[in-house]
């Protein structure tokens, strides 16, 4: 496949478009889209509605009864086509990302990758038909079948790796997909909707951008059988509400706010490193970072003073350059929300170890900052800040280190450190998450389930049993006699 030069004219000449039934398609509404490095509108690309939406589910419904009786095989040898077209195209696909979401490009060709491991690995998995009786009487078979029009409804902080496991999880098992990425980011999504409409039969695969609103009419759609959705708590309940009108299928990827548990027998260096790193990738905008560490008060001080040293040594600036490690947040609102997350944090007296500046200027950057002695009510440790300011609790009893770590509504991941692998494990399974890991944060696999507890989802992605979200049980019986 030929590879593009990214093009990021602004107005309609631009070279977005949305993709339904195969065809790449514009209409009368753009919108703009804003490199967060700058803060300024870099590109244009067209907004979709209810016009749209309807052409695309429709599309979608008639290319289901062709498309779910392919076979697993068929699919996979697509999805596989599709993730080669990923790799010949990540390198100016990447250029797309880091301007529309500002993360570094290193980190926006990574992201790409990990969409493709999606790809790959999601399609490698076989979904076998069981068999429960098979007596004198009766063969009962336990079979999977698509459900048919999914809608996949994504976030801006790793729209194309966020995008492609619904995306794999949804085509591999036979269904039929209306992708819509957020409006802060969809211009990656667009471009990667043209790849999969040279690949994929008119109609499996459609792609349109718009606004929340768009969002939540494919909730309310009739049409659409299952809804994939991450993004925010907030939004999620209302995905939730909406679908109920016509019980939809639903997977909910919310948001987190990860503890991490170190123990007093780390090296803290080496930890604050790992910790850093999983605390401000990507500006601290992952569901999965680390948002709160509770550090043994041996080990405390030595942990809070290298992870001011990680901060201090980072480098923050525009993701395009090669020597950033930490690009601006992503949007104007996310940006005011972490500031007023600092103002907040500074008002309780709480010590500000390194960075809690806002640099002048255009774009919409934050240091990266570490804080200690923070209240355990306050702002910053209890909601989830979704920026690279990241809180440092003491403790000094493991059983009220757990309690408060279990002690929110959120129900994401978290992590606990120490050389003790056994006991880390042990320790691990008490906390109230969908992933616990011990000694590293932040890591997901195509064959492991992956997904929130409490407030933080509702049903997993990948592995099996994420892809039995995207089926329907159908219990085959026959009477032998
Ligand atoms: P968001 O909830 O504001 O928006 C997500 C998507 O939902 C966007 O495409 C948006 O246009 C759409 N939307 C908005 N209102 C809608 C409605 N009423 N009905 C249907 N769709 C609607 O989230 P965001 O700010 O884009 O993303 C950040 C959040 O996502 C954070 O909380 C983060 O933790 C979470 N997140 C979770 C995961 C996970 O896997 N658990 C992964 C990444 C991000």
């Amino acid at each position: 496949m030929a590879t593009q030069q990214a093009d990021t004219a602004t107005g309609p000449q631009s070279n977005f478009s949305h993709l339904i039934d195969g065809k790449a398609v514009t209409g009368d509404e753009w919108m703009d889209v804003i490199n967060p490095a700058t803060g300024e509108v870099f590109a244009r690309c067209p907004r979709a509605g209810k016009k749209e939406l309807d052409r695309a589910v429709a599309a979608a419904g008639k290319a289901f009864k062709s498309w779910s009786r392919t076979g697993y095989g068929e699919r996979a040898e697509l999805l596989r086509k599709m993730s080669e077209a990923l790799e010949e195209n990540a390198d100016w696909m990447g250029e797309i990302l880091t301007r529309e979401q500002g993360k570094p490009i290193g980190q926006a060709r990574a992201e790409i990758g990990r969409g493709r491991g999606q790809l790959d690995g999601l399609s490698s998995i076989e979904i076998p038909d069981e068999v429960l009786v098979d007596d004198d009487d009766r063969h009962i078979e336990l079979r999977y079948r698509p459900l048919g029009v999914t809608g996949i409804i994504t976030p801006w902080n790793a729209p194309i790796n966020l995008a492609l496991g619904p995306i794999a999880s949804a085509l591999y098992t036979g269904n039929t997909i209306v992708l819509k990425p957020s409006p802060y980011t969809p211009l990656t999504t667009l471009k990667l909707g043209e790849l999969m409409g040279k690949i994929f039969p008119p109609g499996v695969v459609n792609v349109i951008a718009g606004g929340d609103e768009l969002g939540q009419l494919m909730t309310e759609h009739p049409d659409i059988r299952k809804i994939s959705f991450t993004g925010s708590v907030e939004t999620g309940k209302k995905v939730m509400a909406s679908c109920s009108a016509t019980l939809k299928r639903i997977t909910l990827e919310l948001g987190g706010n990860d503890p991490a548990i170190v123990l007093d027998d780390v090296d803290p260096k080496e930890v604050a490193k790992k910790l850093f790193f999983a605390g401000t990738v990507n500006s601290g905008q992952v569901c999965m970072a680390v948002k709160r560490i509770y550090a043994h008060e041996k080990i405390h001080d030595a942990l809070c003073d290298a992870l001011a040293e990680e901060a201090k040594n980072a480098k923050l600036g525009d993701g395009m350059d090669p020597d950033t490690q930490l690009g601006p947040l992503q949007n104007k609102m996310q940006y005011e929300k972490v500031k007023a997350f600092l103002e907040d944090t500074k008002k309780t007296g709480a010590r500000i170890l390194a960075g809690g500046e806002v640099p002048e200027g255009s774009g919409y950057y934050v240091t990266p900052t570490i804080v200690a002695d923070i209240d355990e009510n306050a702002r910053l440790v209890r909601e989830e800040q979704f920026g690279p300011v990241l809180p440092v609790l003491k403790f000094s009893d493991i059983d009220d280190a757990i309690d408060r770590a279990n002690n929110t509504d959120y129900g994401l991941c978290g992590s606990v450190w120490t050389r003790d692998l056994k006991k880390g494990a042990e320790l691990a399974a008490r906390l109230e998450v969908g992933t616990a890991w011990v000694n590293h944060h932040r890591e997901t696999k195509p064959t492991v389930p992956f997904g929130g507890a409490k407030q933080s989802g509702l049903g997993r992605q990948y592995s099996i049993i994420g892809l039995k979200g995207y089926m329907e049980p159908l219990v085959i019986s026959v009477a032998k006699k």
